[in-house]
């Protein structure tokens, strides 16, 4: 339903947190897998797909400009649809303050709250987004689910609402002026064949939100059925697995869905991913995606060697390779990024989940140095390279049809 106020009432944002705070202490991964499904379990993956995981906002803001699109209109229907009885259209383009009792409950808020919204017109300036894609071309910025080592905190100010934008067509049109540059991927000799390539899951999971926004479906539609100038490829890469709106799109082979996995089961980093679809439901459609004749890929991140791993890691590969097993000729690739943190996505989290199990020890890690005098905490050169070694060595043998396109 619309409500017609241009601010949240400060009883509504109190009485929203009680259902997230098991989300914010420590590891949080409800419904979480005893063990990782056993190899050759395709069946069972196909049963987890019958719930695939759908995030239900507490709250939608429509801004004026954005209720005036089509596309903001759109979403504003699917909301209904999807039963969201709080939908505020507010008068004007500027949000109201997000604030709970404290940060924790601000947090809180904030993630249980989808902003529509109109793009402002730098996101036409596409950047280039090194070493996945020629650019990034933002949908949405912000993701309604849970991760404890979320690279989105530090990188996004203020509380982490998710906002989608309503100007899709505008967005879209970014691409035009793009198509056929490039200095990342249009430039490397084995990828240079993807043409000319866009990532859309930067600042958001795409498909987190896509049952609220149908923006994916319409941007995979819009890359599958053009007539560009010359090849290009739309990416993305998810924690959820809600592919069914996906499998009957005209994506021309041009849209390549990475899942983001990780080693699962009790001790595995996959307890530090609340809020979304499992890595065994992740691996279900995944294989689906793979059948629908979608170019598809893994993306192992953020890769935590602690006590096991190899054995973590190694049980992971055989479970992407049980569930493509009846996929003829998957075109599957692998991008592997270990784990690190910057100072100030460690103070964010830390802020977020201050129970937290992950290591963020700075005394542990080296450190990198980049532009602008960043830092960022990474394993040492030693753990990398035997991380580095052994996915390369492993990748080839359990998984010979995988293409590493990177590790870092
Ligand atoms: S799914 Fe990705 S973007 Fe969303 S919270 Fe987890 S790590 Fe962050």
């Amino acid at each position: 339903m619309f409500l017609m106020t241009p601010t949240l009432p400060a009883a509504s944002a109190a009485g929203s947190l009680a259902p997230f705070a098991p989300l914010l202490d420590g590891p949080s991964a409800p419904g979480l897998p005893a063990s990782a499904p056993a190899a050759g379990a395709v069946e069972a993956i196909e049963d987890s797909l019958r719930s695939p995981r759908r995030w239900q906002p507490k709250q939608v803001l429509v801004t004026a400009s954005a209720a005036d699109t089509p596309h903001g209109r759109a979403i504003v229907a699917r909301c209904e649809a999807a039963g969201i009885d709080r939908i505020e259209l507010l008068r004007a383009d500027r949000l109201p303050p997000l604030r709970g009792g404290d940060e924790r409950a601000t947090y809180a808020l904030a993630k249980a709250t989808l902003a529509v919204v109109t793009s402002a017109p730098s996101a036409r300036r596409l950047a280039p987004i090194p070493p996945s894609a020629d650019w990034r071309l933002d949908l949405a910025v912000g993701c309604p689910a849970h991760c404890q080592y979320c690279y989105l905190a530090g990188s996004l100010a203020g509380p982490p609402v998710t906002r989608v934008f309503a100007d899709l067509p505008d967005v879209l049109s970014a691409m035009d002026t793009h198509v056929g540059r490039g200095g990342v991927t249009s430039t490397s000799r084995h990828r240079a064949g993807e043409g000319t390539t866009f990532e859309v899951s930067c600042y958001t999971d795409p498909l987190g939100i896509e049952h609220l926004t149908g923006s994916l479906a319409a941007t995979i539609a819009h890359v599958g059925t053009r007539d560009w100038p010359s090849p290009v490829g739309l990416r993305f890469t998810t924690k959820f697995d809600d592919v069914a709106p996906l499998l009957d799109l005209p994506h021309a082979g041009r849209t390549r869905v990475r899942f983001s996995v990780n080693s699962a089961g009790p001790a595995g980093a996959e307890r530090f991913e609340g809020g979304t679809a499992r890595v065994r439901e992740r691996l279900g459609a995944l294989r689906r995606l793979a059948l629908a004749g979608y170019p598809v890929g893994l993306t192992i991140a953020p890769v935590i060697p602690g006590p096991g791993w190899q054995d973590a890691y190694g049980a992971l590969l055989d479970d992407v390779a049980s569930a493509l097993r009846d996929v003829p000729d998957p075109d599957l690739t692998a991008e592997v990024i270990t784990h690190r943190f910057t100072p100030k996505s460690r103070e964010v989290l830390l802020g977020w989940y201050p129970r937290t199990q992950l290591e963020m020890d700075p005394a542990q890690r080296a450190t990198k140095r980049g532009k602008y005098a960043s830092i960022k905490h990474v394993y040492t050169p030693p753990v990398m390279a035997e991380v580095r070694a052994w996915f390369e060595r492993e990748l080839e043998r359990r998984l010979p049809t995988a293409r590493l396109l990177y590790f870092t």
